[in-house]
Order: C-alpha cells, then structure tokens, then sequence
C-alpha cells in the first residue's frame, strides 16, 4: 500500500499486537476497521507526562478552535441549531463555509476521506466514508489514544446521571480546565 501523503510504500509494523500500516517517510498511519479501537483499549505503550501535555494542549487549542467555530457557523448559517449538530457535521459545515478540503482518498477503496472528530475528544482523523478505516497524520495516534485514555477515566469516575447530560466533548473540555489554566 502506498502513503496516500507522500507515496512512499507502506511497511506492515505491530504496534501493540495489531499489524498496521506506517508510512516510515512522513509518519502517517493506515488502521482497518475496527483496530483503533483495538489498540485505544490495548495500554502497552506508556506515553511520558510531556507527550500527555503535548496531547492535552492541543485539545484545548481544539476545544478554543470549536467555540470560535460555533459563533462564526451561527452567522453564517442563522437557521440552524447548533446545539443539535453533532461534531462530524459541525466540522463539514465549517468546511463548507471555508471551502477547506484536503481531498484524500481512502487507501482501500478510493472514497474521499472524512475528517472526523474521534469520540468527540478534539482529535481530528479521517476516515473512510465506507468503513474501510482511519487515516492518522504523524503523531495522531498517540494523541488519540492519551485523549481517549483520559476521557475513558472521567467517565469511569461520573455517575450515572452526569454521564447522559454531558457530551463527550464536554467531558474532555472539564478535564482540559482542571488541567490547564486560561
Ligand atoms: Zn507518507
Ligand atoms: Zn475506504
């Protein structure tokens, strides 16, 4: 398989027990279906407390991005709920608004690749609009996976009640203001 960023051929590596892609040029990651979730519920790799702030930070720099997101969508379009659209949509509208695309195609079946805010935790991958999988820039799997870790623990922690008001976004913006100051 080649990179679809750089064209370099793909080397198949484990990385916590799951074969993926890795593009060893510029460090973008291929996973089929169902191995994101597969390696975010394997903890093998531990990441250092600078990679965990590293993660965190640009999450909240995320969390920012999607407030000033939110006011410039509500001008553009006045109609709209904004409190109803989930992540993914908010995201195409934004895009649409700016005529932003990267237009990637999904390794596997061609299909254009979608941005994709993973569980709603600020960290954005593509994905295939089919399933085949999720395309991961340098360094996005770590990320993926230290966000993933923290909110799987924040919700560990809530009760029962806490859980179905709050969003998934939500619960990760909570543990980015205790955790950093603005
Ligand atoms: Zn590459
Ligand atoms: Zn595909």
């Amino acid at each position: 398989m080649r990179c679809i960023l750089c064209d370099n051929e793909m080397a198949v590596k484990n990385y916590e027990g799951t074969d993926i892609d890795v593009c060893e040029n510029c460090g973008s990651v291929w996973l089929d279906k169902g191995e994101l979730g597969k390696i975010i519920n394997t903890k093998e790799v531990r990441f250092s407390l600078a990679q965990m702030e590293e993660a965190i930070k640009l999450s909240a720099v995320e969390h920012q991005a999607r407030t000033a997101l939110l006011k410039d969508i509500k001008s553009f379009k006045r109609d709209i709920n904004i409190e109803e659209l989930d992540n993914d949509q908010i995201l195409r509208i934004f895009k649409k608004r700016w005529s932003i695309d990267r237009k990637l195609s999904c390794p596997k079946c061609t299909g254009m690749l979608e941005e994709s805010d993973y569980s709603g935790v600020g960290v954005i991958i593509d994905k295939c609009p089919v399933g085949c999988g999720f395309w991961l820039d340098k360094g996005e799997l770590d990320k993926v996976q230290i966000m993933m870790e923290y909110y799987n623990k924040a919700v560990a922690s809530m009760k029962e009640s806490e859980k179905s008001k709050l969003g998934l976004f939500d619960v990760i913006s909570n543990i980015v203001k205790e955790i950093i100051p603005f």
